[in-house]
């Protein structure tokens, strides 16, 4: 099940993309400037935008208040990652914790306050052989766009097990940057052995007691220089040949542990924590762009020269290039700059028109 995020039911929301929009009890209205879309071509629009989390309404609002009337398609999980969060504590402005929904949904609402069309479909197909690009959807609309901008995100993967599903946000995450400082001073445990696993566990190693590491093989997949600054943290511990079967304990709604299992001896074993982040890595949601757009070995979008890619006016932003930062105020920001290079790109494509354009003031012909 590695590539999919699962929902409060334990059902992969990839499956499950219709009832996404109720999950954490964000629900988008479909008024207000938003709609719902069937069989449309609703002409060339200036700039589209794919996907709804922060990149994507972020870049909506500055394309908005450009005057572009951009058009947001929220994709199947309407506002993004952060809607299956509950506390977000790291996005500047707010005093006090935030729901993540909550987030998301005042970001859409002011997108749409300054003039931005957000709908509730998403696509299936593009063509960026030629301008306008033309994207066909889930919904069976199509739609042609100048400019193009991509935030379609990445996904965290699982790791499948129903307790995970039951325990997220309760004890259970995928991000140690966004949820560590909830385990200050306890101990916690991250599952994974690559470069992600070791990154994690070592930022953890800052704010928790002790960071047990579970891995599958004998060995950390990681680079050696994070390896060995993970083997030397007296903070750090190491469970080899191991796989989580189980955590614990769902029965009383908060994490306590994790049940293991010893691939080499079979034998069965549970490991006390406050605290589990799945470190396994993540899945880009750009399938549809592969053999159109230049990804990297992993399936994330290269861009130069701010968030361009490699065909003029498409551009892309957030965690669907971002091997990185990962982050709601890091997507957002890129989200601004996809914005201001795709509106640059339109005003420089339309003064070369103009200059261009033949002239039609008269011409005094003397004899
Ligand atoms: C459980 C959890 C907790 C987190 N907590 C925090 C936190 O506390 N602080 C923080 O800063 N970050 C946090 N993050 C990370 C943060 O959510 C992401 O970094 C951020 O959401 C990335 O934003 P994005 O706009 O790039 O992509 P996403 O939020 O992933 O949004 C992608 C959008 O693309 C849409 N889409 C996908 N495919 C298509 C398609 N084919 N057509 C159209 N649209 C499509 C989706 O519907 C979605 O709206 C957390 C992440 C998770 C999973």
């Amino acid at each position: 099940m590695s590539g999919e995020i699962l929902g409060a039911d334990g059902m992969p929301i990839n499956s499950n993309l219709n009832e996404l929009t109720g999950v954490n009890g964000y629900h988008p209205d479909s008024k207000n400037g938003a709609s719902e879309a069937h069989g449309i071509d609703d002409g060339i629009r200036d700039i589209i935008i794919l996907g709804s989390g922060p990149a994507g309404l972020t870049a909506a609002i500055y394309a908005a208040r450009a005057n572009l009337n951009p058009l947001v398609l929220e994709g199947p999980q309407p506002g993004g990652q952060l809607t299956i969060t509950t506390d977000v504590e790291n996005f500047p402005g707010f005093e006090d914790p935030i729901e993540g929904p909550e987030l998301m949904e005042a970001m859409r609402k002011q997108a749409i306050r300054v003039g931005t069309d957000v709908k509730q479909d998403w696509v299936s197909e593009v063509d960026l052989s030629h301008r306008p690009f033309t994207l066909r959807s889930h919904e069976g609309n199509t739609y042609h766009a100048k400019t193009l901008i991509i935030s379609t995100g990445a996904s965290a993967k699982w790791l499948g097990l129903p307790s995970e599903a039951a325990l997220a946000n309760r004890g259970v995450s995928a991000c140690a940057t966004c949820d560590g400082f909830f385990y200050r001073g306890k101990d916690v445990i991250v599952i994974g052995g690559g470069d992600t696993a070791v990154e994690e566990a070592l930022y953890l190693t800052r704010l928790c007691n002790s960071v047990t590491l579970i891995h599958r093989r004998d060995s950390l997949r990681a680079s050696k220089i994070m390896a060995d600054r993970a083997m030397q943290n007296e903070k750090m511990r190491f469970i080899w040949d191991s796989v989580v079967e189980e955590i614990l304990d769902v029965s009383k709604g908060e994490v306590t542990g994790v049940r293991i299992r010893n691939l080499k001896n079979a034998q069965v074993s549970e490991v006390p924590a406050a605290g589990v982040f799945i470190a396994i890595g993540h899945q880009p949601n750009t399938s549809l762009f592969k053999g159109q757009l230049d990804l990297d070995d992993n399936g994330y979008i290269c861009v130069t020269n701010g968030m361009r890619t490699g065909i003029p006016g498409v551009f892309a932003a957030g965690d669907v290039h971002d091997t990185v930062y990962r982050q709601a105020i890091t997507a957002a920001g890129m989200g601004c700059m996809a914005a201001m290079d795709a509106i640059r790109f339109l005003e420089a494509e339309e003064a070369t028109h103009h200059h261009a354009a033949p002239s039609f003031a008269p011409v005094l012909v003397t004899t």
